[in-house]
């Protein structure tokens, strides 16, 4: 346990030589860091608010078994009442229960396996030391302490049925079809128990993630997301261009018909396959905030990609792009990656911007280039797919590091933090150190 999650209070109440029971404690660090992060303050832990909160999450964790997910109303938006207040909770059973209950388990293993214990220590000393707090960058040095973390994770495995997934698309898997909308609950037991990925499964051994030489190595069968990397995206230009039908096409492989300007589609994701890695997309959508020149700067941040649209039948949409593309080079980040997408391309009658004047435009701005219908769904997928390419060819070239904040790119599988390293090297794992 770490006594820094402790205020001065709750510290110098105790006393070092009693016995301690650590679940109410522990629940109540991690629940007070959710505060943090929600609410901008924490409890303390003799607060009468707080105590009864965590008591009510308590007690109906035990009763939660299969509805996590909501009915929604309205199928195009994620954004309602009830899921935030879903969300919210999920956050504070999440953390309540399932961190700190792994918390408890990590405390009986090493407790019981002292030798175990012993080398996590000598590596915390020597690279984090006693004078500062731990940072996100030793971890890559810390190959021993990561692979306990993830033999705990395997070993203790907190919640044998995962959580209850839906599918959002009709699934291959082997010889079945599991049709769209189909409640999944994964036995993740039967996966960190296969002897065909962990040798000795009912031994508690770090060696599990770890290689000859002590680096740490990530198993394929343990994979917290359903995708090796996810991707944030970005649709961008001015109104009435198609950008809430393209993303509609790209999803659902449909025109949408009765496009109406308030309610569009605000947010999709989608994995796609790019060379060979399953790459989740989620795309965000202006929803009509460009109606009123109020795309926000949230809406910007940590974006990877972005489709910059204009409508090849509107001169006045396409001289509206070099403010688009100062916008997103500021407001998300300089290397985002851009294809410029000139829509509405079965028009072709009614044009005002030639196909050549937008290339040397896409040319000199150093942009990705197609014209696109998201009527008839021509280059739709193939934009997406073009700017997803970019995205994972800079990552595999070094141009792009995943690793750094406000990248827009999220590994699902760590094993692909070393995609850059040479081919046949790749299951090595060692993870770049800088100590
Ligand atoms: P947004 O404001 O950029 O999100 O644009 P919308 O997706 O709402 O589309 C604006 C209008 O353009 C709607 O009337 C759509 O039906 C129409 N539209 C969108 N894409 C295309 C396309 O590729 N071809 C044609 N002909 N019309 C389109
Ligand atoms: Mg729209």
């Amino acid at each position: 346990m770490n006594p820094l999650s402790l205020g001065p209070a709750e510290l110098s109440s105790l006393s070092p030589r009693l016995a301690l029971r650590p679940t109410f404690l522990l629940g109540s660090a991690v629940s007070n860091i959710v505060c943090c992060l929600v609410f901008g303050s924490r409890f303390g832990y003799k607060d009468q608010e707080f105590l009864t909160l965590l008591s009510c999450i308590n007690q109906n964790f035990l009763l939660l078994s299969s509805r996590w997910g909501q009915e929604k109303q309205n199928p195009d938006t994620e954004f309602t009442t009830e899921n935030l207040v879903m969300t919210t909770l999920e956050l504070f059973f999440a953390g309540t229960e399932t961190v700190s209950t792994t918390l408890r388990c990590r405390i009986l293993l090493l407790m019981k396996y002292p030798e175990i214990k012993e080398k996590v220590h000598k590596e915390i000393d020597r690279v984090i030391g006693r004078s500062r707090l731990p940072a996100t960058e030793d971890r890559s040095c810390m190959p021993y302490t990561d692979a306990v973390i993830h033999e705990v994770h395997r070993f203790a495995d907190v919640i044998p049925m995962s959580l209850p997934h839906v599918t959002t698309q009709d699934v291959q898997f082997r010889a079945y079809v599991i049709p769209k909308g189909t409640t999944v609950i994964p036995l993740l037991s039967s996966v960190l128990r296969d002897t065909s990925w962990f040798k000795n499964t009912d031994v508690f051994d770090p060696g599990h993630f770890l290689d000859g030489s002590g680096h740490f190595q990530k198993s394929n069968a343990f994979m917290p997301f359903s995708a090796d990397f996810l991707f944030k995206f970005l649709v961008i230009g001015s109104a009435g261009t198609g950008k809430s039908c393209l993303l509609h096409q790209f999803i659902e492989n449909k025109f949408k018909q009765d496009s109406n300007h308030t309610i569009g589609v605000e947010f999709g994701s989608k994995v796609v396959n790019v060379g060979g890695k399953t790459v989740k997309l989620q795309i965000w959508d202006t929803a009509g905030q460009e109606r009123f020149r109020s795309v926000t700067r949230s809406y910007y941040r940590g974006a990877a990609g972005a489709l910059l649209v204009y409508d090849i039948t509107s001169r006045e949409t396409y001289n509206a792009l070099t403010n688009w593309l100062t916008d997103a080079r500021t407001l998300a980040s300089p290397s985002i990656v851009i294809i410029l997408c000139g829509n509405k391309k079965d028009l072709d009658a009614d044009r005002e911007v030639t196909f050549l004047e937008a290339s040397r435009f896409a040319q000199e701005n150093e942009l990705m280039f197609l014209e696109t219908s998201a009527l008839t769904g021509e280059n739709v997928e193939e934009a997406f797919l073009k700017c997803a390419r970019t995205i994972l060819n800079k990552i595999e070239s070094g141009e792009l590091d995943p690793e750094r904040m406000g990248s827009g790119i999220q590994y699902g599988d760590a094993s692909l933090r070393h995609l850059r390293q040479p081919r046949g090297a790749q299951t090595q794992s060692k993870q770049p150190c800088s100590c």
